[in-house]
């Protein structure tokens, strides 16, 4: 049998970001935009191994900016903790998002990525960093983020609550990618308050690639599928007079690799001594049962 881990991602198109901090006085609609865009499970590889046929899109992308072959992930290598990581330039250690699951014995509550719900919930996230649409507030207080499904950056982190679909469609990842930039779209160029700063949130390929394989005929499909997003919403910068003034990095959480070895804990530890919430995962927390605890050799 084969599973399908995480391994270092692609970063398409990559800057460091740095939004200063002093008081910028310029009309909000002076001040410069920018997407981030997040491909769920974008391995590095997959700019050459899929066609060039099935990324045109990306490819413009590409060629009228700057690009990179990789770039490393933080560990462990999966999406809460690594979105997290790219809107506040911190390891999970520092920013504390540590896993899509995971207990949180102070709260006496369980985060998981399934519940999510929870991304509405500042208790998992606001955990004293800087984010980058808290910065962004700081930098003019007119500032304005919108964040279309970004895992972890749907909440309000240092006081600060982006624009956001709405609870009851930001709970839903079956959203089409085209209404979702409609949204970003509809963010950008408010007439009173538009918004500077967009985030959005791709789920696939990372889906197709769990269910199927890094080198699935449906990982392919699940690119072009995005790739025909990244040409929609193209087409509507274009349309609303933004695509020569607006930056874009497109960026991914983490790759995919195909793995055929297992950690059978049960081999390791009793299975009667701990809980854990989760079975199957590339990094695994286990919690000790009451009258047990952890030694650390
Ligand atoms: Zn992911």
């Amino acid at each position: 049998m084969i599973s399908f881990a995480h391994s270092r991602s692609v970063l398409l198109i990559f800057a460091l970001v740095f939004i200063c901090s002093v008081s910028d006085a310029r009309p909000i609609k002076e001040v410069p935009k920018l997407i981030l865009i997040s491909i769920d499970g974008f391995g590095f590889d997959y700019i050459n191994r899929i066609g060039n046929e099935n990324i045109p899109n990306l490819l413009y992308f590409i060629e009228h900016g700057s690009s990179v072959k990789y770039v490393k992930n933080v560990f462990p290598s999966v999406t809460y903790p690594n979105h997290m990581s790219i809107i506040s330039g911190l390891y999970p250690e520092s920013h504390g998002v540590v896993h899509n699951v995971f207990r949180d014995d102070y709260l006496n509550d369980t985060f998981h990525l399934d519940a999510f719900f929870q991304n509405f919930d500042s208790r998992w996230f606001d955990n004293g960093q800087e984010v980058i649409y808290s910065s962004n507030r700081r930098g003019n207080g007119l500032r304005e983020t919108g964040s279309v499904l970004w895992p972890g950056g749907l909440t309000t982190i240092k006081g600060v609550q982006p624009r956001t679909i709405g609870r009851a469609f930001s709970g839903n990842l079956s959203l089409p990618y085209n209404t979702r930039i409609d949204y970003l779209i509809k963010w950008l160029t408010d007439k009173y308050r538009p918004a500077n700063l967009g985030l959005l949130y791709f789920d696939e390929p990372d889906e197709s690639g769990h269910k199927f394989g890094p080198n699935s005929p449906e990982v392919t499909k699940a690119v072009r599928r995005v790739d025909n997003a990244l040409g929609y919403l193209k087409q509507k910068l274009n349309e609303s007079g933004l695509l020569g003034s607006v930056d874009i990095i497109l960026t991914s959480d983490h790759g995919m690799l195909s793995v055929d070895k297992f950690v059978n804990i049960d081999k390791c530890v009793d299975s009667q001594w701990y809980t854990t919430d989760e079975s199957l995962s590339t990094v695994l927390f286990i919690y000790p049962k009451k009258g047990k605890r952890l030694i650390h050799q």
